[in-house]
């Protein structure tokens, strides 16, 4: 019997068991080359909320399509948020994830900024914990592999009249992650997007919501048709700040050490990977500037040599190199210099945090199958 008390902080979970689940020979071949986004496990979490009820009826069910009602809001006025975290395999075989508790806080604010209900913090974990006791076999064990955790949260009320919906629904699916650079990290070129913008003052920009991406998209086909990987933001007021990536934040390193960072604006998403990498670069007694960062700040740092390394980062792609930034009639960098030294030895150490490599002097790691 599951527990529907409206403002509990706790629900109880039932559990419906894959009719077919994969076997293990099945499994282990998908584990072998997960790629990313690509493949599913054999079960989902599923959280109902109403106005009148709150949260209820938490579950762990098969995985598989949802049932919407055509006029569900969230297809019409996109009123949707998500979140992204991983869960790791350490050598023991055990399972532990990254500074859940900061994706929890964050989709609380995603929430109150897309007017949906927040989801309280102790039932986000328990979402968690829920999908790998049923689908932590699907952990992979190889080098910088994990399990990528997609909790994410619709408007599903039949309602074509725009006003926040009264019925949403909160879902957990899971997806076994392969290395993101196979072949070695490798850096990326990125594009500078002039025409587009990604968020504005008073926008949704740092919320972590789809319509975000739905408007990053043309101007990242326009990256890539330009031999670019990403695209890059700037301000939408006066288009001479940097804002961030279409999902990651970006670091500039100067050569003397200092590191500098675009501040959190409004208009930029609150990275988890983005607050770890300045812990991690003050630990070593370098300086972390949190400001504003204006375009040509970079393009004249990289091209006099002042700024020796730039990158970005997210929980997908942990730190990610930019090698060369491009834009219509100009590129500075070298696209084929390899990657810098902060930015690989910071890569290095977080990395070696989650997968339990190093001591986790901060107390970051959440464990998972206990
Ligand atoms: C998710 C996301 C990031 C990275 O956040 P992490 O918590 O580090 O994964 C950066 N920018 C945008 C727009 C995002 O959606």
């Amino acid at each position: 019997m599951t527990i529907t008390t409206p403002a509990a902080d706790r629900l109880t979970f039932s559990r419906t068991d894959a009719p077919s689940p994969r076997s293990d020979a099945e499994r282990a071949e998908i584990l072998a080359d997960p790629g990313f986004g690509k493949h599913f496990t054999d079960h989902m979490v599923a959280i109902d909320w109403t106005i009148d009820g709150g949260w209820h009826d938490a579950r762990v069910q098969p995985y598989g399509p949802l049932l919407l009602d055509p006029a569900a809001s969230v297809l019409h006025y996109a009123q949707e948020i998500f979140e992204g975290l991983k869960a790791y395999r350490h050598a023991d075989g055990s399972i532990w994830t990254f500074r859940p508790e900061k994706n929890a806080e964050r989709l609380q604010r995603s929430a109150r900024r897309l007017a949906l209900p927040e989801l309280p913090t102790p039932v986000f974990l328990d979402s968690i914990r829920e999908i790998i006791a049923a689908d932590g076999a699907w952990v992979p064990s190889g080098e910088d592999q994990s399990l990528y955790l997609r909790p994410f949260m619709i408007a599903n009320e039949s309602f074509l009249g725009v006003r926040a919906a009264q019925r949403v629904g909160y879902y957990v699916i899971a997806s076994p992650a392969g290395a993101y650079f196979t072949g070695g990290v490798k850096p990326v070129s990125i594009w500078l997007s002039t025409e587009f913008s990604r968020a504005g003052k008073g926008g949704t920009g740092a919320a972590k919501t789809g319509g975000n991406y739905a408007a990053s998209l043309l101007p990242q086909n326009e990256a890539a048709a330009n031999g670019c990987a990403q695209v890059l933001f700037l301000d939408a007021a006066t288009g001479t700040r940097v804002d961030e990536l279409g999902g990651m934040n970006v670091f500039l390193v100067y050569r003397d050490g200092r590191v500098v960072t675009p501040e959190l604006s409004g208009t930029i998403l609150e990275g988890v990977t983005r607050e770890s990498v300045i812990q991690l670069v003050r630990d070593r007694g370098l300086e972390v500037e949190e400001r504003e960062v204006f375009i040509d700040e970079w393009r004249e740092g990289v091209a006099s040599g002042e700024i020796s390394e730039v990158f970005a980062c997210g929980t997908a792609a942990v730190i990610t190199p930019i090698g060369e930034l491009k834009g219509a009639g100009f590129s500075v960098g070298d696209p084929g210099a390899p990657a810098g030294e902060l930015t690989m030895s910071i890569r290095g150490e977080l990395t070696d945090i989650q997968y339990g490599r190093v001591a986790d002097r901060h107390g970051w790691l959440t464990r998972l199958d206990a």
